[in-house]
C-alpha cells in the first residue's frame, strides 16, 4: 500500500505499518505517563493481537481463494486487503466472523493461564494476563458492532443476504451502520465534551464507518449496474472463471475497486449495450 512500509511476513502475506501509525505512536509516546518502555511493550501486545485477529480473516479467505493481498496497521486498527470477496453470504459470514473468533479464544488462552499460574506468579503476571484477556475481549466485541464495513456489519449482511439480493442486503447493512456511527459520534463526542480523556481519534471511527460503508456500497452498486451488460463481475463462487470478472491472467479486481465497465465483444459498447444505458441515462445517440 501507498505511504506505508513492510514490517515482515506471516503465513506469505506482507504486513504493513502505514505512516499514519507510525506518528499516532510517537504522539502517544509523548503524552502517556511512565516508562516508553512498557508503553512500547504495551503496543507490542496489542498490536499482536490485531495481527492475529487479521490473520484469522485472512486464512479463512484463503480456504475460499480469495487472494490477501496484505495486512497494514493504521491508526484505526489493522486491515488485511483481500482481491474480490464472492457475493456469497457464507463466504462473507465465515471470513468475518473469524477475527473476533481468534480474539476470543486468545482471552479464553488469558483466563486459563491466569487460573493454572495465577496463584504462583504473583502481581506482575496476574496484571499483565488480565489486560491480556480484557484487550481481546474488547476487540472481540467491538468489532462484532453491526457497524458495516466491520465484521458485524459484515456478518448483519451476510444475514440480510439470505432473504435478500446483495445489494439490498448491502443497502440494509449501510443504513444499520450509519445508525450505529452516527451514535458512536454522538456518544464519542458526549464523552470529550464531559471531560473524559481527550482521545482524538474516538470521533474519526464513526467518520470511517459513514465513508467506507458508502463506498463499498457503490462499489457493489456499479457492479450490479454492470450485471445489466451481461457480465456479472465477482458473483457467485463455482461460476466459470470467464463470469465471474477475474483478469485473464488469473489475478482478481483488488478489493474495493470499481470494476471496468463491459464494453461488448469488440470495442465500444454494443447497440444492446447502449440501449441498456439509454433506459437508465436517457438517450446517448444522436438521432439517425
Ligand atoms: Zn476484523
Amino acid at each position: 500500500m501507498f505511504n506505508s512500509f513492510k514490517i515482515g511476513t506471516a503465513f506469505g502475506i506482507p504486513i504493513r505499518i502505514h505512516w499514519t501509525f507510525v506518528v499516532m505512536i510517537l504522539v502517544l509516546m509523548m503524552r502517556v505517563p511512565g516508562s516508553n518502555t512498557d508503553f512500547l511493550l504495551a503496543v507490542g501486545v496489542l498490536l499482536t493481537c490485531v495481527l492475529l485477529h487479521e490473520l484469522g480473516h485472512s486464512l479463512v479467505a484463503r480456504r475460499f481463494g480469495i487472494r490477501v493481498i496484505d495486512i497494514t496497521f493504521w491508526p484505526l486498527g489493522g486491515m488485511a486487503r483481500m482481491s474480490q470477496i464472492p457475493e456469497s453470504s457464507k463466504v462473507e459470514g465465515l471470513v468475518a466472523i473469524a477475527g473476533p473468533a481468534v480474539n476470543f479464544v486468545l482471552a479464553a488462552v488469558g483466563v486459563v493461564a491466569l487460573i493454572l499460574f495465577g496463584p504462583q506468579a504473583g502481581g506482575t503476571f496476574d496484571r499483565y494476563a488480565q489486560t491480556f484477556v480484557f484487550w481481546n475481549l474488547g476487540l472481540g466485541i467491538f468489532n462484532l458492532v453491526p457497524a458495516f464495513p466491520m465484521d458485524g456489519g459484515r456478518i448483519l449482511r451476510a444475514f440480510f443476504a439470505r432473504n435478500h439480493d446483495w445489494l439490498r442486503a448491502t443497502e440494509m447493512a449501510v443504513s444499520v451502520g450509519r445508525l450505529c456511527a452516527g451514535m458512536m459520534f454522538a456518544a464519542s463526542l458526549a464523552w470529550m465534551m464531559s471531560g473524559g480523556e481527550g482521545i482524538c481519534l474516538l470521533p474519526l471511527i464513526p467518520l470511517f464507518i459513514w465513508v467506507a460503508g458508502g463506498r463499498e456500497l457503490l462499489v457493489v452498486r456499479l457492479r450490479h449496474a454492470q450485471m445489466h451488460f451481461g457480465q456479472p463481475f465477482g458473483s457467485h463462487p463455482g461460476q466459470p472463471e470467464s463470469q465471474t470478472g477475474r483478469q485473464p491472467n488469473g489475478s482478481q479486481p483488488e478489493f474495493g475497486q470499481p470494476p471496468e465497465v463491459s464494453h461488448g465483444q469488440g470495442s465500444g459498447f454494443s447497440d444492446a449495450d447502449i440501449r441498456t444505458l439509454e433506459q437508465f441515462r436517457g438517450r446517448m445517440r444522436p438521432p439517425d
